[in-house]
């Protein structure tokens, strides 16, 4: 039945499309977060249009087959993984993008990675801010999926808000337009919003309307080094009380190792902690940002505040940030946290992270958007130990559990998936959840869009 089923998807596409050899199909199973939870999809689709991803909706509705939509894969919580008996549709061959300078929007096809949109708007003097560490391997649609977060967002925000318009095919196949390229438009429900960062449970994203804005410069640089992640992240709670930084990231001593080993970057191996704060504040405003930015750092406890205007010098520190997941990775089995706060409380979450360390007997190391207060706890423990594994599986509860209790979440921007949905009912209560499980049985009454992520 299956075979006869994936037999008409594949006379229903044109040649090419569909994809079913073992092999073939292997590079679509899991995403980022490797956590073995991945299934074998019975065939994977790989759209190149949005009536192709209608046609393969339907075709799934009608004969029953979960859709696990995929972009880039690079996602850190299993919401891309395949399951058994589905199909993943796949978005990577859908890649346009065009920029509308007059609106100040990039008109953006699912599968275009977060890279490409920056470089077509940077060509009109225009900038795409959000930007995951990982923004030049993950897509648009990854990106609205997951609401992504990143680097810059402390100043300028996440992915929903530069979210003006979607098309998106739901889970009967019909393609629904909502927004444009109104930056007001308040008519009905917010429905743009709901698609946003519902980690393909609701519906595919087949287009965005994205908006846009004039290009910064970044004018200045702070690297500080100190002792612990309870001083610097005193630094972080001060400065951002103060004022509103272009980059406010954080990296501890574990993570500054790892990447040295890895590749080295130049940074200070013996620090406790490394923060980098970025002015993009023009002229004297910069200057004014930089002073306060030291002046937190020295106060809270740093043994060096370097300040650097060399763009290049600059993009030194801020890749090694970005680097430290692929540098951690090498280390042994991961399991990638994201777990965040209020800004004040960061330091109690960081000292709550040290403490599980020690008692679950793992390594965990920390990197952070810290000035958004989300930091990412990243376990690393010998996979091919079973003790091992559940202490560091432990300690992956416990450091969602010690978030919400300190009335945080689970996931800052990576999403749910199948990674942390144990832990959802903690953070979101009874009442929220059966919210949340109306919602979706009116848009996917049959549960066939990602079924497993999330909820
Ligand atoms: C080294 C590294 C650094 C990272 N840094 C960051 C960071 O700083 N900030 C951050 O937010 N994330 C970060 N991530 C996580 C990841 O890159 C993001 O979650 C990204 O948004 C995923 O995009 P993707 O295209 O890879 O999506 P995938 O992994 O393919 O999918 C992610 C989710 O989106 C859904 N989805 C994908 N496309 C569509 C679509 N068109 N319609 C509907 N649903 C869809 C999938 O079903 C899945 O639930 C990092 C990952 C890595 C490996």
């Amino acid at each position: 039945m299956a075979h006869q089923a994936v037999q008409e998807l594949i006379g229903l596409l044109p040649d090419g499309v569909v994809i079913t050899g073992p092999d073939e199909i292997e590079k679509y199973r899991e995403d980022f977060a490797h956590d073995g939870s991945a299934g074998t999809p019975i065939a994977v689709v790989r759209a190149e249009s949005a009536e192709q991803v209608q046609q393969t909706v339907r075709w799934a509705a009608e004969h029953r087959v979960p859709v696990v939509p995929r972009g880039a894969g690079t996602g850190l919580s299993g919401g891309s993984s395949a399951v058994d008996g589905g199909i993943t549709l796949c978005l990577e061959r859908m890649r346009g993008v065009e920029i509308d300078p007059a609106c100040q929007v990039a008109i953006v096809e699912p599968g275009a990675l977060n890279v490409e949109v920056k470089r077509a708007a940077a060509e009109h003097g225009l900038w795409y801010p959000p930007d995951p560490s990982s923004y030049e391997i993950c897509s648009i649609g990854g990106n609205l999926a997951t609401n992504a977060g990143g680097l810059c967002c402390v100043k300028y925000g996440v992915t929903t808000d530069y979210v003006l318009g979607i098309d998106v095919v739901l889970a009967d196949g019909t393609q629904v337009s909502l927004g444009g390229k109104r930056i007001k438009d308040v008519a009905g429900l917010s429905l743009l919003k709901l698609f946003v960062g519902s980690e393909g449970t609701l519906g595919v994203i087949t287009k965005a309307i994205l908006r846009l804005v004039p290009a910064q410069t970044v004018g200045a640089t702070v690297v500080s080094s100190f002792p612990s992640m309870t001083a610097a992240s005193r630094a972080v709670v001060a400065i951002r009380t103060l004022l509103r930084p272009a980059m406010l990231e954080l990296m501890d001593n574990p993570s500054i190792r790892a990447v040295e080993e890895w590749r080295s970057h130049g940074l200070d191996g013996a620090a406790g902690a490394l923060l980098i704060a970025q002015s993009d504040a023009p002229d004297a405003a910069c200057a004014a940002e930089v002073e306060l930015m030291r002046r937190c750092c020295e106060e809270a406890g740093a043994t060096e505040a370097f300040t650097t205007t060399d763009p290049t010098e600059a993009e030194l520190f801020v890749s090694a940030r970005r680097n430290a997941f692929h540098a951690l990775e090498t280390r042994g089995s991961v399991l990638f946290e994201d777990v965040g706060v209020p800004v004040p409380l960061l330091p109690d979450l960081v000292d709550g992270v040290a403490a599980i360390a020690a008692r679950c007997e793992v390594e965990i190391a920390v990197v952070a958007h810290a000035g958004d207060g989300n930091t990412h706890p990243v376990i690393v423990y010998d996979g091919t130990d079973p003790a091992c594994v559940d202490r560091a599986r432990k300690a992956f509860e416990e450091v969602m559990a010690l978030a919400i209790s300190l009335g945080g979440t689970i996931t800052g921007e990576h999403g749910v998936g199948r990674a942390k949905k144990g832990a959802l009912p903690d953070q979101l209560g009874e009442e929220v959840m059966a919210l949340t499980r109306r919602v979706k049985d009116a848009l996917d009454p049959d549960g066939l869009l990602n079924p497993g992520a999330v909820l």
